[in-house]
């Protein structure tokens, strides 16, 4: 079920004990207490005066200039299309190519003036029996 692969293989042989026992085979220093330190003459250095700024803080990070930032929306410099004669640089408002007649069209016209035709039959059927 499981791979019988050694973790040696993954890590670096930084990490191995080995490593570990040849680096610090000197020896570690402990580190002197705060009541060791050397004092100083001087007057102590004091920590800035933080003053509140004004306004909401600030909950979220300032990301760098490499980072994405999805909330902020990219423009997008995209030619525009007219949606009547399907050329680029200009949109339908200004669209200047002349009307083209399509199937649609005429069969919209054609059944206008059929039913403008039946209509006056009716009417002088009507009329003049
Ligand atoms: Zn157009």
């Amino acid at each position: 079920m499981f791979d019988q692969r050694r973790i040696e293989d993954y890590v670096d042989e930084y990490f191995y004990k080995d490593a570990y026992m040849k680096a610090y085979r000197v020896g570690i220093d402990p580190v002197r207490g705060q009541d060791d330190w050397e004092t100083s003459s001087l007057d102590p250095i004091l920590s800035p005066l933080m003053k509140r700024q004004p306004g909401r803080a600030k909950m979220l990070r300032k990301k760098g200039a490499d980072e994405p930032n999805p909330t902020k929306l990219k423009r997008k410099c995209k030619t525009i299309s007219c949606s009547r004669c399907h050329q680029e640089r200009h949109n339908v408002k200004i669209c200047k190519s002349p009307i083209k007649n399509s199937k649609k069209n005429v069969s919209t016209i054609n059944l206008s003036f059929l039913l403008v035709v039946m209509s006056l039959v009716i009417i002088t059927l009507v009329i003049c029996p």
